[in-house]
């Protein structure tokens, strides 16, 4: 059986790079960027005044010169003005500083009458001061931004700064999340004592979702071979990635493995030495579909969704890794069993700047209802069994920050 580490590194093998698409800027947030984003323009792309005041030449002020008649007035935006000698110009925070001028005083500094702006006594001005340098943030043609990087609202700033109205970015891939079972059945429809609510294919599709794959489409199949060879055929026919949810373990209605092989699936492996998720099933489809049989009990599925499927995602759309997270457990954890535990925590933060991770403990691997509380899963290593409160171990997160 494959330890968690093996078991990732097999699936990012097989998780081949998917193609790019050009996307209008205001729907690249969260997309990875394939491109580079250079500046259009210097930044700032002139003598960018900072303050609300007036503008005039340092030489006057250094010959003791404190009173100045006003010339004009120039906003963000207005053409840039020629100072003349001995005047000022009133000047507005993001206007381009006049030329001739170097020197600001602020408008809480002076006192205007009869057309003269006056300098407060014992305000010692500065040359330069309040005057943000043309090309002082970056050069124009600066890579502000590389391939791999995943577009946050705050680089929708730098692409629109750029002038950019559409990026090169990783294709969103087409995703089927196919919950199996007889018993399950969807929210809105009439239900009976024995069923159980399909709950899996829902929270699949949010986690995906909250890690901006969109095109995602649903299908509940049954435990019948034949229903699950017809529908699956179609599903990898077209998509890119399929992930099922049940039919994995050794039950007799456990025909999900079966069915994938002898629809052309390989199995790249099948169990991995952790809890929960042991029966995880991974494979390449013919056409380099890369599919995940999650096993179907609630907990285990989410799990082996964030460590698994969410990091083949990100590592086939180019996304930069991300360095590791650790927390320290927050109380004294035993685990015994000779497997990788992913222990679902609720994260605090101390008052020396540390996160410590509080075991919330579920039930059962179906005990879905307590994961609500949790923030993510910590990684407790297969060969300790004992984790003394302060431990730092690897923290995965449900939903990357
Ligand atoms: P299985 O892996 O198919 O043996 O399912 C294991 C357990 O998870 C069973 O109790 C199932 O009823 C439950 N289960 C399977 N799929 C889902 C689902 N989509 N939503 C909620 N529970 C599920
Ligand atoms: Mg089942």
């Amino acid at each position: 059986m494959l330890t968690t580490t093996e078991a990732l590194e097999a699936v990012l093998a097989e998780a081949k790079a998917f193609a790019t698409e050009t996307v209008a800027a205001d729907d690249a947030t969260g997309r990875v960027l394939q491109q580079i984003v250079r500046a259009e323009r210097s930044q700032p792309p002139f003598d960018r005044v900072m303050m609300d005041g007036i503008a005039l030449s340092w030489v006057d002020y250094d010959g003791g010169q404190r009173t100045f008649p006003i010339q004009a007035m120039q906003a963000a935006g207005d053409k840039v003005l020629s100072l003349q000698t001995g005047h000022c110009i009133e000047i507005m925070t993001g206007a381009s500083l006049p030329d001739n001028a170097d020197c600001i005083a602020p408008v809480e500094r002076i006192s205007v009458a009869d057309g003269t702006a006056e300098i407060e006594d014992n305000y010692e001005l500065k040359k330069n001061r309040f005057i943000h340098p043309h090309g002082s943030d970056f050069a124009e043609g600066a890579h502000l931004m590389t391939p791999g990087k995943r577009i946050s609202p705050l680089d929708i700033a730098i692409i629109a700064s750029c002038g950019e109205t559409e990026v090169i970015v990783a294709k969103d891939p087409v995703i089927r999340v196919i919950s199996t079972g007889n018993e399950l059945v969807a929210a809105g429809d009439a239900i009976e004592a024995h069923q159980i609510r399909m709950s899996n294919g829902p929270a699949i599709m949010s986690l995906l979702g909250s890690h901006h794959y969109k095109r995602i489409s649903h299908d509940h199949i049954v435990d019948n071979v034949s229903e699950l060879r017809h529908r699956l055929a179609i599903h990898l026919d077209e998509a890119n990635v399929v992930i099922l949810s049940g039919g994995v373990s050794m039950g007799k209605a456990d025909y999900v493995p079966q069915v994938l092989a002898d629809l052309g699936v390989e199995v790249v492996f099948h169990k991995v030495s952790q809890r929960p998720g042991r029966p995880l099933w991974f494979g390449k489809g013919p056409n380099g579909q890369v599919v995940f049989a999650l096993p179907g009990n609630p907990v285990s599925a989410l799990v082996c969704c964030r460590q698994y499927v969410i990091a083949a995602l990100a590592s086939a759309s180019g996304a930069s890794e991300s360095p590791p997270e650790f927390a320290a457990v927050a109380s004294n954890i035993s685990f015994k069993p000779a497997l990788t535990c992913f222990l679902p925590v609720k994260l605090i933060s101390n008052a020396g700047g540390q996160t410590l991770a509080m075991p919330v403990k579920t039930n059962t691997s179906g005990d879905f209802a307590s994961l609500s509380a949790t923030d993510g899963y910590i990684e407790l290593t297969k060969d300790q069994t004992d984790f003394p409160a302060g431990t730092a171990v690897f923290l995965h997160r449900w939903i990357a920050q």
